[in-house]
């Protein structure tokens, strides 16, 4: 069993940053090697897509592919190595309360839209059009998009090999730190999707905060 948290609860009052991303939108910042970044789903089974890439050269960047295999299991909770595609850390899960995050089922988009859930929903908006807008800030484009982290999203995978998004499991006020082992930008899509229940068909707000260890 893994505990809850890999070090004391961070005081709230401490944090160097703290932001309430709007439902549906995108978000991006700079963290810096030793900060760490707190991602609450304020009010409960919102699903979070996020990317990270290396501040340093972003073609080294988040890979879904060598952070499974490298820990030898499909969820991302307290204890999980975020690896790069050259093989490093990014970045450690230090603290969740909720338990269980996905990093297999990638993000929502028009295309994916259109063929899951029917041609009226090519045209709402999705992870991938929030990543783009996000990506072209830091001079990253579509063909950057790489399989990304869903924070909160809950896809349990079934003794068959099956999986598929189900009910989010996460409470209002859940909150996964993700500790940052080298400078990365890290992206964030609040997701807007609509016609699964990674969202509980009501995309809500989130909040992040960010720690800076060296200045406690
Ligand atoms: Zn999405």
């Amino acid at each position: 069993m893994m505990p809850a948290a890999e070090s004391e609860p961070r005081d709230a009052s401490t944090a160097i940053y703290v932001h309430d991303i709007p439902a549906e939108r995108p978000w991006s910042y700079v963290l810096r090697k030793g900060q760490t970044l707190r991602i609450i789903d304020s009010e409960g089974q919102q699903a979070v897509d996020a990317l990270l890439y290396c501040l340093a050269d972003p073609t080294e960047r988040y890979s879904a592919q060598d952070t499974l295999r490298t820990q030898g299991s499909p969820y991302v909770d307290v204890g999980t190595r975020l690896i790069s595609n050259k093989d490093r850390v990014m970045a450690r899960i230090t603290a969740d309360t909720c338990g269980r995050h996905d990093t297999s089922a990638g993000c929502c988009s028009c295309e994916s839209n259109a063929v899951r859930f029917g041609e009226a929903t090519k045209y709402q908006h999705a992870c991938r059009e929030n990543f783009i807008l996000e990506l072209s800030k830091h001079g990253l484009g579509k063909r950057d998009i790489v399989a990304n982290l869903n924070f909160f999203m809950s896809v349990p995978i079934e003794p068959n090999g099956n999986f598929t998004v189900v009910d989010g499991v996460s409470v209002p006020g859940a909150y996964v730190d993700v500790s940052m082992e080298m400078d990365v930008i890290f992206v964030i899509s609040n997701c807007p999707q609509v016609n699964n229940p990674c969202n509980a068909f009501d995309p809500t707000p989130i909040r992040v905060m960010i720690w800076d260890e060296a200045r406690l």
